[in-house]
């Protein structure tokens, strides 16, 4: 049987980012408290949390001290070191599980989880050396990337080989670091799904968005993306399995190459998602309260889309922008309280609802 956590309960959330932000915004709405862990000063959860933890993830006491304080615990980003994992899984539950985040912090281990759940990858191989490059190349051709097996994001830890002459260069890139080689998707466009998963195993996923990246980073997510039914259809039971084979709770991002052939999965973020960002003006329930909902043990909520989004990101100088589109109609904004400026930086969004 599910208990579910009283109104009034803690939850503990890992890294203190937008992402953490909007999170604790979500829980403080169904009446939780949030205690926030972050190692960075002044972070922009921090502003809206109930409390707030500055300590390094190796401070053991630190975790100690904030596992012991809240009654759950989950997490803004997938990079948490394992030996802190180790320290707070027995002070809380921790949803999503480290099944999820064993998979998903490491770019061959989700790639062979993903085949193995009978889902279509791009084509990939474990690097090492120049050697095994080399022979990945033989095999998998040109266009190619060399992605680092961990700690990747935005487009970070990634080079693209055109031709073979790029190895040495691409290699160099990984600065030593564990990689794989994926053979390049020939796509039309990029798709993602936003899953929840509640502890009793009940699946829910919005509407497919589509998303635009340039220079790695996500600039724009459009709900309804251009899918086929069959496709949309093809998404949501992509997404669904995969939460499913980690009995997954919680929130999930999947994101979808959309080839002529089918849908392709890049990649699985044990989290919030950017790409979900649409749904806080897209839905009567967004994926950051769907997310508390499901690792407090409460039944999912309506998820269901009723308005067209664009949801837009303002990095870096698009911030001058804001006084714009404050006077814009149909334009929710969405800031996150950082104090500096920097090209490359995720600032805030904005959601261009168009309503059905
Ligand atoms: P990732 O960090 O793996 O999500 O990659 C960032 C972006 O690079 C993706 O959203 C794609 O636009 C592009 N990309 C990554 N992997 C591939 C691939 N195997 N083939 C084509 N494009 C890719």
């Amino acid at each position: 049987m599910t208990v579910s956590l009283p109104i009034g309960s803690t939850i503990g959330i890992i890294g203190g980012g937008q992402l953490g932000r909007m999170l604790s915004v979500a829980a403080s709405r169904l009446g939780f408290r949030c205690h926030v862990y972050e190692p960075g000063a002044t972070p922009p959860a921090g502003q809206v949390a109930d409390q707030v933890t500055t300590a390094a993830y190796d401070d053991e006491d630190a975790l100690r001290a904030f596992g012991g304080s809240v009654d759950v615990i989950t997490y803004e980003f997938e990079n948490i070191p394992t030996a802190a994992l180790d320290i707070l899984q027995n002070l809380a539950p921790i949803h999503p599980g480290r099944e999820a985040l064993r998979v998903s912090q490491d770019r061959l281990t989700e790639k062979a989880f993903l085949q193995e759940l009978g889902l279509t990858t791009a084509p990939y191989a474990d690097i090492t050396d120049a050697q095994s490059l080399d022979a990945a190349l033989a095999e998998i051709g040109t266009p190619s990337i060399l992605k680092t097996r961990r700690f990747g994001y935005d487009g970070k830890g990634q080079a693209r080989i055109m031709t073979p002459d790029d190895a040495t260069q691409a290699l160099a890139d990984m600065q030593g670091a564990p990689a794989i080689l994926e053979g390049f998707v020939d796509f039309s466009h990029e798709v993602s799904v936003i899953a929840a998963r509640s502890v009793d195993g009940a699946v829910s996923a919005f509407d497919p968005g589509e998303n635009v990246h340039s220079d790695g980073i996500l600039r724009t997510t459009t709900v309804p993306a251009r899918l086929t039914p069959g496709q949309r259809t093809d998404a949501v039971l992509i997404a669904a399995r995969i939460a499913n084979a980690l009995n997954y709770v919680g929130v999930m991002g999947v994101e979808l190459f959309v080839t002529p052939k089918g849908l392709i999965v890049n990649e699985i973020a044990p989290r919030v998602h950017n790409s979900g960002h649409w749904t806080q003006n897209g839905c009567a329930v967004d994926q950051f309260e769907q997310h508390i909902r499901a690792i407090a043990g409460w039944p999912l909520g309506d998820g269901q889309r009723h308005a067209d989004v664009v949801m837009e990101n303002l990095i870096g100088a698009d911030m001058d922008r804001v006084p714009e589109l404050a006077k814009t109609p149909d334009c929710a904004l969405h800031l996150y309280g950082k104090a500096d400026t920097k090209p490359g930086r995720k600032m805030g969004h904005v959601n261009h609802i168009k309503r059905a």
